[in-house]
């Protein structure tokens, strides 16, 4: 198989867009029978922002291309590393940001544990060194641990040594944990720079993006969040939910309902960092 008809069976992941994305406009793009969605690490990454002396304007949302698009970032000198899902075996990603959390992580777990499936947890340092057992807890079962930055400011406004300073004392919090260092990193907000990207790839990450936001940060209920997720999902694609920042009942709820849906249409929850396509499409390396 060649390198191209490679990319043409597998969908390519990541890369970055800058919009003014809004689940709002998610759902009604869904309902409008679009199969795009908009990434919005916003609420949940805003509470933990104003607990942490977030800045005053409003991030930018962001999202990822829409998942057939083989074409690399175009913003921000952002990087076109990609992990790619298998669309045949109709792979997704389930990721949840913002914890660990002592109440809500565990019911995830749990959900994850009865439905046999893997996903990625994108820890804050903060937290996860308050709760260094959770991070023991998501290992043990076999899920991945990414960086979700320590205390979960916009990186794009920060200097070099604060961003590294953000992901390093994480990944040690993570490494000294678990005994493994992370291999993903998801910036706060989805919002990186090259600056950032190039930090975070001297500590041996590469960026993990999303594809479908649940919303679940918005607490629309859970219903609401179920139907979301039922109506955008796509073979290949990342999820976005969160585990911490906020009361995720509602979360934990529409889990124990879409997840064995989605099992059932025969999607296949994977790890990315399994999929080992990581690559450089630009051939630029990551930039300074
Ligand atoms: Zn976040």
């Amino acid at each position: 198989m060649t390198s191209e008809t490679r990319m043409n069976t597998r969908r390519v992941f990541l890369g970055g867009m800058l919009i003014a994305g809004a689940c709002a406009a998610n759902r009604a793009h869904a309902a409008g029978g679009g199969s795009g969605s908009s990434g919005a690490d916003a609420k949940g990454g805003a509470r933990h922002a104003m607990r942490h002396a977030r800045p005053a304007s409003r991030p930018q949302a962001y999202r990822l291309q829409p998942e057939v698009s083989q074409t690399g970032p175009k913003v921000r000198g952002s990087t076109s590393v990609a992990h790619t899902l298998d669309t045949r075996r109709r792979e997704i990603a389930l990721t949840f940001d913002d914890g660990p959390d002592p109440v809500y992580t565990p019911q995830v777990l749990e959900v994850l544990r009865r439905c046999r499936v893997q996903a990625t947890f994108c820890v804050i340092g903060s937290d996860a060194a308050a709760h260094t057992w959770l991070l023991n807890a998501i290992a043990d079962a076999g899920h991945e641990i990414a960086n979700h930055s320590w205390s979960h400011p916009l990186l794009t406004r920060m200097r070099s040594h604060e961003i590294h300073e953000q992901f390093a004392r994480t990944c040690d919090v993570v490494e000294g944990a678990v005994g493994k260092a992370p291999a993903l990193a998801r910036a706060p907000f989805g919002e990186w720079n090259k600056r950032a990207l190039g930090i975070s790839a001297s500590l041996g990450m590469s960026p993990l993006g999303w594809s479908v936001d649940t919303c679940d940060w918005e607490e629309p209920g859970a219903r609401e969040i179920t139907s979301t997720v039922l109506e955008t999902v796509r073979p290949g694609s990342v999820l976005l939910a969160h585990d911490g920042g906020g009361d995720r009942s509602q979360t934990v709820a529409a889990l124990r309902d879409f997840l064995p849906r989605l099992i059932d249409s025969g999607y296949t929850p994977v790890l990315p960092s399994d999929t080992d396509v990581f690559e450089d499409r630009t051939g630029k390396g990551w930039g300074g």
